[in-house]
C-alpha cells in the first residue's frame, strides 16, 4: 500500500494493478483502493469482469468522492491521439488524454479547446463525465457541446457508440453522469481555431453584487468572463469582486504553455488559513486592481489556468484537506440566494480567498449536467469540524432558491439535496437499473446519493 494519498500525483495509477491510498483533489477523504489501469479495451474488459463494483478514475481533479471507490479503473495509460482533421478541428482521441496534452500538441498549430475548465490537468474522459464548463459557458455551453460522439464500455463489455443521434439516451446520461454509466473510451470532439496564445483582457472592479451582475450583463457578448469574489465582504459590500473578461487575441505567438513554475513541496500547517489571513489577502488583492483596465494582453495560461501555475497547490489547506462548494441559482433567485449565502459565510468567517462567480447561459438537456441559466458561486473551505453542519445550512438556502450543487466538487451533499436540485435523477437511476449498470459502476458519492 502506498503510504501517501495519491492525489495530486496519481502517476502510480499507470502501473497496472496496485493497492493505493487515493483521494480527490481536496485530499479528503483518503480511501484504500485497488487501482487497475488499462491500455486496451481487452484489459478494461478483464478489469470489469472482476468481482464487485468499480468507478473510472481520470486525473483525480474532481475535488471530492465522485472518482473514489474500493476499486477504480484508471484511464491514465489509455492516452493515444487517434486522428485529427486540420480542416475542421475534429479530434479523435482516447479518454485518458489530458487537456494539457491536447493544448501542447495543437496550440502551436493554431487550435485550442472550445470549452476548458480552470485547470488543464484533467482527462478528456473526466471532462465528459463531469460535462465541465468554462469561462465561456454563456456563449459555448458545456464540454459536451463540442463532443460529437464517444464509445462507452458497459458492464457486460459491450461498446456502444453514443452521440446525439445514436444511443442518444446514453449520451445524455453519460455527459455529466460522473462515470456511473460506464467507462468512456475514445472521444470525438471539436477544437476551435485561434491565432494567438494570448487573450485580450478587460478587468472591471465591482463594489458589490449589484455592480458585478450589471457588469456581467453588460459583457454578455464577450466570449469569456469570470469574477473573483471577496467572500468575507459584509453588508453593503457583499459581492465585492473583480470581473475579468477576454477575447482571443488576433495576433501574437502560438506556442505550448509553460509548465507550473512552482510546486508546493509539502502540506502547509492548516492554521495559516484563518479569517484574518483570508480577510487580509482579500483586501490586498482587491486593492491591487485599477477601477478598470482594458485590452491588456494576457497569456492563455494566466487567463484560463492561474492555479496551474502552482503545482500541488491543494496542499495549502493543510493535511486535513478541503472541499469546494459550488452552487448555481436560477437567474431570478440568484441575487437573493447569493446574498443569503455570502452573508452567512462572512458572518461565520469561513471560506478562503479562492472565490469565483460566473454567469451561466442556458441549461442543456443532459440528465445530470450542472449548469443552469443563472449565477454560480464556487468557494473553497478547509475541512474542519464545524464545516459540514454549516454547509448543510447553506444547502437549505440552495434548495429554497431552486439551486443545485456541482457533483464534481462535492463530498458531503445529502441525497435529498441532490434530488431537489437535479430533476433528471429519476431517469438517470432508471437507465442505470435497466441497463444493469448500477451494480458495476459505483462511487462513494453515488452510494451516498443512492443513485
Ligand atoms: C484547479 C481546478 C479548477 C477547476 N475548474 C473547473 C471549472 O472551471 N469548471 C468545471 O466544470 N470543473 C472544474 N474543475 C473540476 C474538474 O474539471 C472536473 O472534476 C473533471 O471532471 C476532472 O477530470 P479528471 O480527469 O481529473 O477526472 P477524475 O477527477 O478522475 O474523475 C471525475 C469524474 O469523471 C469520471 N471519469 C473519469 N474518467 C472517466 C472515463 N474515462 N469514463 C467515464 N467516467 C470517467 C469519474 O468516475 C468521476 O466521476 C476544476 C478542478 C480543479 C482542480
Amino acid at each position: 500500500m502506498n503510504p501517501e494519498p495519491l492525489n495530486p500525483e496519481p502517476r502510480t495509477l499507470e502501473l497496472g494493478t496496485c493497492d493505493v491510498k487515493l483521494s480527490g483533489w481536496g485530499r479528503y477523504p483518503v480511501v484504500e483502493a485497488r487501482s487497475e489501469s488499462f491500455e486496451t479495451e481487452k484489459e478494461l474488459k478483464t478489469a470489469l469482469d472482476g468481482p464487485g463494483a468499480v468507478i473510472p478514475f481520470g486525473m483525480g481533479r474532481s475535488y471530492g468522492d465522485s472518482a473514489l471507490a474500493e476499486r477504480v479503473v484508471s484511464s491514465r495509460r489509455y492516452d493515444k491521439f487517434l486522428a485529427f482533421d486540420p480542416a475542421s478541428g475534429r479530434l479523435h482521441c482516447e479518454s485518458g488524454v489530458s487537456l494539457a496534452e491536447i493544448i501542447d500538441a495543437f496550440l502551436p498549430r493554431g487550435w485550442f479547446l472550445s470549452v476548458t475548465p480552470g485547470t488543464r490537468f484533467i482527462s478528456v474522459g473526466g471532462a465528459v463525465a463531469s460535462d465541465v464548463h468554462g469561462k465561456n459557458h454563456h456563449k459555448a455551453g458545456c464540454f459536451s457541446s463540442c463532443v460529437e460522439s464517444f464509445t462507452l464500455m458497459l458492464a457486460d463489455g459491450s461498446m456502444p457508440t453514443c452521440s446525439r443521434n445514436q444511443n442518444a439516451g446514453l449520451f445524455r446520461a453519460t455527459c455529466g453522469g460522473m462515470g456511473l454509466t460506464g467507462v468512456i473510451l475514445d472521444v470525438v470532439l471539436y477544437l476551435m481555431r485561434v491565432k494567438s496564445a494570448f487573450i485580450r483582457e478587460t478587468v472591471v472592479k465591482c463594489r458589490n453584487l449589484a455592480e458585478v451582475f450589471d457588469a456581467f450583463e453588460a459583457g454578455a457578448e464577450v466570449s469569456y468572463s469570470v469574477a473573483w469574489i471577496d467572500c468575507l465582504a459584509k453588508g453593503a459590500d457583499i459581492g465585492r469582486s473583480v470581473l475579468m473578461m477576454g477575447e482571443h487575441a488576433e495576433s501574437g505567438i502560438l506556442g505550448p504553455l509553460a509548465p507550473p513554475p512552482v510546486t508546493l513541496p509539502f502540506a502547509l500547517p492548516g492554521f495559516l488559513l484563518n479569517r484574518h489571513t483570508v480577510a487580509l489577502f482579500n483586501r490586498r488583492y482587491y486593492g491591487s486592481f485599477p477601477e478598470r483596465a482594458e485590452g491588456r494582453l494576457t497569456p492563455l495560461d494566466r487567463f484560463f489556468y492561474p492555479l496551474d501555475r502552482i503545482g500541488r497547490w491543494n496542499l495549502i489547506y493543510g493535511r486535513g484537506g478541503f472541499t469546494q462548494y459550488q452552487v448555481v441559482f436560477p437567474k431570478a433567485s440568484s441575487a437573493d440566494g447569493l446574498r443569503h449565502i455570502l452573508g452567512r459565510i462572512a458572518d461565520a468567517g469561513l471560506g478562503s480567498f479562492l472565490g469565483v462567480l460566473k454567469l451561466f447561459g442556458p441549461e442543456n438537456d443532459n440528465l445530470l449536467s450542472f449548469p443552469m441559466e443563472g449565477y454560480t458561486l464556487a468557494l473553497d473551505f478547509k475541512i474542519e469540524r464545524r464545516l459540514f453542519p454549516f454547509l448543510d445550512e447553506l444547502d437549505r438556502v440552495v434548495v429554497d432558491h431552486g439551486g443545485r450543487l456541482y457533483l464534481t466538487k462535492d463530498v458531503r451533499m445529502k441525497a435529498a439535496v441532490f434530488r431537489a436540485g437535479y430533476p433528471g435523477w429519476e431517469k438517470f437511476r432508471a437507465l442505470r437499473q435497466e441497463m444493469g449498470l448500477d451494480d458495476k459502476f459505483r462511487s462513494l458519492q453515488s452510494k451516498r446519493m443512492r443513485i
